[in-house]
């Protein structure tokens, strides 16, 4: 590419350049590549950096993703839904993070009650994902999904994007989500899908679905304390499934975001009898659980107990 990238030169790590800051022009440059994902990781956090620094660069940004995420289906539906009341170019992360960090909300009640009200977060989603700027996580756990019997439980399944694809391509899923704009955008597409399954309340969203696997991307970060949370849920599914946690992440700007290291959720899945799987099982973009051992105080039938004699590590 010919454009100037990189400000001033990068020092070199093994055989990757690494490029001590970006500049403006640098940053608006590779815009496309940071929306899909292609960067390489340091230049990516130099772009976020950036961003969250730069008065000049952020509106640009927004108007950037915006711009990507106008032709596509569900940006016609959210229009379609709100009606009169649709804000083009909303600037909803800034919103959503200065709502929060006012509202700053620490029980699950007042969790609850922040998440019910912002309409920011239901924006925020939908530009997440007809942006492009969402990794196609059902397409990379679809072999997964698609071998391993029962039910996928999408927790914390927001617009619905996730559930209603996995609803299109056959697989048995059940959402559950907060009453939230969000949810209720998601009952209002998913009769225009073909999903006539009601949304379920997280809190008793196990009971009903009886789930084998739990779909837990982009929630995790969300979750105070997952444990008590998932309650239940942790002791019966056979897999977990989350976007990729590794050892050391960065922290992000979003302070309703708990970002935990890989270790402490194998710690607190262990617990569970939920293991990761094989480094060389382990799809793109995902970190897989899998059930190994059994927890004593959850009885099961005869038919889940030769699931569970099937290797998974
Ligand atoms: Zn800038």
């Amino acid at each position: 590419m010919g454009h100037t990238l990189i400000s001033r030169a990068g020092h070199t790590r093994g055989d990757t350049a690494v490029p001590p800051e970006l500049s403006c022009a640098g940053v608006r440059a590779v815009f496309d590549e940071y929306r899909t994902g292609v960067l390489d990781t340091d230049t990516r956090d130099l772009v976020c950096t950036h961003l969250d620094g730069c008065a000049d660069c952020r509106p640009q940004w927004r108007r950037f993703r915006w711009g990507a995420a106008q032709t596509s289906v569900l940006y016609g539906e959210l229009a379609g839904y709100l009606g009169d009341g649709f804000v083009e170019h909303r600037d909803t992360t800034h919103e959503l993070v200065t709502a929060w960090d006012q509202a700053a909300p620490r029980t699950d009640l007042e969790i609850r009650r922040f998440y019910r009200t912002t309409q920011a977060y239901l924006y925020d989603q939908v530009l997440w994902h007809a942006s492009g700027t969402r990794p196609d996580y059902v397409a990379a756990a679809q072999p997964i999904l698609q071998e391993q019997p029962g039910t996928i439980l999408d927790w914390g399944c927001g617009i619905g994007v996730d559930l209603l694809r996995m609803h299109q391509i056959g697989l048995d899923v059940w959402g559950c989500e907060l009453p939230s704009p969000p949810r209720d955008f998601l009952i209002w597409r998913a009769r225009h899908h073909g999903y006539h399954r009601p949304i379920l309340d997280p809190g008793n969203a196990g009971r009903r679905a009886q789930p084998t696997v739990l779909w837990l991307i982009d929630t995790l970060d969300h979750l105070r304390d997952p444990q008590a949370s998932l309650g239940a849920l942790l002791d019966t599914v056979d897999v977990l499934i989350t976007e990729r946690y590794v050892d050391d992440p960065r922290r992000g700007r979003l302070g309703f975001h708990f970002r935990r290291p890989l270790s402490e959720i194998t710690e607190l899945l262990a617990g569970h009898g939920l293991h990761p799987r094989p480094q060389q099982d382990q799809p793109a973009l995902l970190s897989v659980w899998s059930r190994t051992r059994r927890v004593p105080s959850q009885p099961r039938d005869a038919a889940h107990d030769v699931r569970q004699g099937a290797p998974c590590a």
